[in-house]
C-alpha cells in the first residue's frame, strides 16, 4: 500500500523559521530529518544533500508544526450534541471519529494537539497508536475524562469527584492510564444542563488536592473556567492553564474593566497560561469584540497566551484551525505573538518544548511549509504546501489514503 517513508530527508527553502520568540529566521536555509527527528538546521549552502535519501526543494518557509491546545478528538463537530453522540455510538464508530479528526488536523498543519475531554481510554489509546507509528495523526497530549463535581460539566464521561480522597485517587488513576494533563471543570459549562457557567462549582479544597497530586505525578492542570470568580479560584489553586478564561460576573455581564485588568495582572504574575479559545466562528453570548479585548488585556499585561480552538464543538471541525489564528490577530496581538501562541508557547505549557514547538537538532520532525512569509501575512497558514509529523509527510491537499509516506504499520515496523 503506502510506500515506506524515507528515513532521511533534506528540505531546502527560501527561509526557515526555527522559533517565533525569540525570533529565529534563517534565509536560504534547510532542515535535515532522520528517523523522525531533526538532525540538521542551517544555511542551505552548508547542507550535505548527499547524506540524505531524499532532497526536497520547496521554496517558501519551513516553520514549526502548529499546535491546537484545546481539542476534543472524540467530538463530531457536525453533531448538535457531540458529548451525547460520543457516549452513544459504538466503540468502532468513536475510534473512526477520532482517527478522522486526527487526519484532518494533520492536513491543516497541526502536528500536536492537547485533548481536554473524551470518553475514558479512547483518545489515550489513539495517542499511543500515533506514538508507536500505527496511526497517522498529530502527537496527542490528553487529559482523558475531565474531573467534575457530581453531575457537573461533562459528567457523562465519568470523572465525578466530591471528596479530597476521591480527587487524589482520580488523578493517580489518570496518570497511570497515560494522561499527561488533568482537566478540571472549575465552573459549569453551556453544553451541560444543570450546571452554571458563571458559578464556581468545583470545591477549592478539591481543586488544591487535584493540583498537588497532578504536580507530584508530573502532570499539568488545565482549568475550565467561564467566569471571573472561576479564573481567580484557578489561579489561587496554582493550575497551569486556564481554559476559556472569560471575565464574566455572576449575573452574566462582563466584569468591570478594572477587575478584568486586575485579574489579568494576577494571571501574568502567577505565570499561568491562558487558552482563550477565541475563534471567529465560535458562537458565544458575549461579543467577539469584548472577548478579544480581554485577550488583548491579558497579552498586554504579560500573560502567556496559547492557541486552542475547542475543536470538536458544534460547527468547529479541525479545518477551522486558522480561524483561531485570525481571531488572536483581530484581538490585537502581534503576528509574532500569535505564531508563538500556536507553536512554542503551548509546547511550553504542556512541558514538551524540548520536543516540539520549534525547529532544532534533536527535536521531533514536526514542521510545515507555507508559501511566503507567515510573519508578514498570517493567511499563508491557511494552505500549508507540506506537512510533516514525526518525519512523515502528509499531503495537505489530498484526502486520499494513498498519500506517499503516510504513517502505516507497514511503513514503521
Ligand atoms: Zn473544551
Amino acid at each position: 500500500m503506502s510506500k515506506p517513508a524515507p528515513e532521511s530527508v533534506l528540505i531546502t527553502a527560501a527561509q526557515v523559521i526555527t522559533s517565533f520568540d525569540p525570533p529565529g529566521v534563517l534565509p536560504n536555509s534547510a532542515v535535515g530529518v532522520r528517523n523522525g527527528r531533526i538532525d540538521w538546521v542551517g544555511n542551505r549552502h552548508e547542507a550535505s544533500p548527499e547524506k540524505y535519501q531524499q532532497h526536497l526543494d520547496v521554496g517558501g518557509t519551513i516553520m514549526p508544526g502548529l499546535i491546537d491546545a484545546h481539542v476534543h478528538l472524540a467530538f463530531d463537530s457536525q453533531e448538535a450534541d457531540p458529548v451525547a453522540h460520543a457516549v452513544s455510538i459504538s466503540p468502532e464508530a468513536l475510534n473512526g471519529t477520532i482517527a478522522d479528526n486526527a487526519a484532518r488536523f494533520l492536513r491543516s498543519g497541526v502536528t500536536t494537539v492537547r485533548d481536554l475531554g473524551s470518553p475514558p481510554g479512547t483518545v489515550l489509546e489513539f495517542g499511543r497508536s500515533v506514538q508507536n507509528g500505527f496511526a497517522a495523526g498529530p502527537t496527542v497530549i490528553a487529559s482523558d475524562h475531565p474531573l467534575t463535581r457530581p453531575r457537573g460539566h461533562l459528567w457523562a464521561f465519568g470523572g465525578q469527584v466530591d471528596t479530597v480522597r476521591g480527587a487524589d485517587s482520580a488523578v493517580s488513576h489518570l496518570a497511570a492510564a497515560g494522561a499527561k494533563v488533568i482537566k478540571v471543570m472549575v465552573t459549569g459549562g453551556r453544553m451541560t444542563a444543570g450546571t452554571s457557567p458563571v458559578a464556581v462549582e468545583f470545591r477549592p479544597d478539591l481543586l488544591s488536592a487535584v493540583v498537588a497530586r497532578a504536580h507530584a505525578e508530573g502532570l499539568s492542570v488545565a482549568a475550565h473556567s467561564l467566569c471571573a470568580e472561576g479564573v481567580r479560584a484557578a489561579v489561587a489553586a496554582g493550575v497551569d492553564t486556564i481554559e476559556h478564561g472569560t471575565f464574566i460576573e455572576a449575573d452574566g455581564t462582563p466584569s468591570p474593566e478594572a477587575r478584568a485588568m486586575e485579574l489579568a495582572r494576577q494571571i501574568a504574575d502567577a505565570g499561568t497560561f491562558v487558552c482563550p479559545t477565541l475563534h471567529d466562528a465560535h458562537p458565544h453570548p458575549i461579543s467577539f469584540e469584548q472577548r478579544g479585548q480581554w485577550v488583548r488585556t491579558l497579552w498586554e499585561q504579560g500573560a502567556r497566551i496559547i492557541l486552542g480552538n475547542d475543536t470538536g464543538i458544534p460547527g468547529l471541525p479541525p479545518e477551522q484551525y486558522w480561524g483561531g489564528i485570525h481571531a488572536l490577530e483581530m484581538a490585537g496581538m502581534s503576528r509574532e505573538a500569535v505564531l508563538h501562541a500556536a507553536t512554542g508557547m503551548p509546547a511550553l505549557a504542556m512541558g514538551i518544548s524540548a520536543e516540539v514547538g520549534g525547529l532544532a537538532v534533536g527535536m521531533r520532525a514536526d514542521l510545515l511549509v507555507v508559501d511566503g512569509n507567515p510573519i508578514a501575512d498570517l493567511r499563508h497558514l491557511q494552505r500549508p504546501t507540506l506537512v510533516m509529523a514525526r518525519g512523515l509527510i502528509t499531503s495537505p491537499q489530498s484526502q486520499s489514503e494513498e498519500d506517499p509516506w503516510q504513517a502505516s504499520p507497514s511503513s514503521r515496523r
